[in-house]
C-alpha cells in the first residue's frame, strides 16, 4: 500500500506491578532482580510501550487488540514477539521504523547498565539500527507507588517514515 503521508509519530505508556516469583524481562533482557513484573505475557512493559507507539502511530488500536490477555495462546509469550508484529502491521502500510526514544522509571533495581543490550534486541525486532534506539532510565525519587517499587513503567514515541 502506498503511504499517505512521509511520516507518522506514535506514542506508548505501560505500566506493570513487581512481584515476586517472576522473571525481570525489560526489553527483552532478562534482568537478575528479586522481584519480576507481572503480567499474562512475559510482561516487558518497556517492549509493550514501544510497541504502542509504533501502533499509534499507525492509527491502529493499543496491543491488547492484537494479543488480547484473556487468550491463553499469548500466555508467557516474548513481547518481541509483538514488537516485531507491531513492526510488520508499519510495514504492511509501506512505513519503516525511523528512530524511537523510550523513558522508563524504574525505583529498583538500577537499569543502566543493561541499556545497551536493550538498544541490540530491540534494534533487531524492528529491522532497525540500535543508535536509532534511545533509552533512558530514571528513578521516581521515592514519589509515589512507582517510587516506592511497586512497579516499572515506561513511555515511547517513535516516528515512521515512508519506504
Ligand atoms: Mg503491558
Amino acid at each position: 500500500m502506498k503511504p499517505k503521508k512521509p511520516f507518522r509519530i506514535g506514542y506508548g505508556y505501560d505500566i506493570h506491578r513487581l512481584v515476586e516469583g517472576r522473571a525481570l524481562i525489560l526489553g527483552g533482557v532478562n534482568i537478575p532482580h528479586a522481584k519480576g513484573l507481572d503480567g499474562h505475557s512475559d510482561a516487558d512493559c518497556l517492549t509493550h510501550a514501544l510497541a504502542d507507539a509504533v501502533l499509534g502511530a499507525l492509527g491502529l488500536p493499543d496491543i491488547g487488540h492484537f494479543f488480547p490477555p484473556t487468550d491463553d495462546r499469548f500466555k508467557g509469550m516474548d513481547s518481541q514477539d509483538i514488537l516485531k508484529k507491531a513492526t510488520e502491521e508499519a510495514s504492511a502500510r509501506g512505513y519503516e521504523i525511523s528512530n524511537v526514544d523510550i523513558g522508563v522509571i524504574a525505583e529498583e533495581p538500577k537499569i543502566a547498565k543493561f541499556i545497551p543490550q536493550m538498544k541490540e534486541i530491540l534494534a533487531r525486532s524492528m529491522n532497525i539500527a540500535p543508535e536509532d534506539v534511545g533509552i533512558k532510565a530514571t528513578t521516581h525519587e521515592k514519589v509515589g507507588d512507582l517510587g516506592r517499587a511497586v512497579g516499572i513503567a515506561a513511555s515511547a514515541v517513535c516516528l515512521l517514515a515512508a519506504k
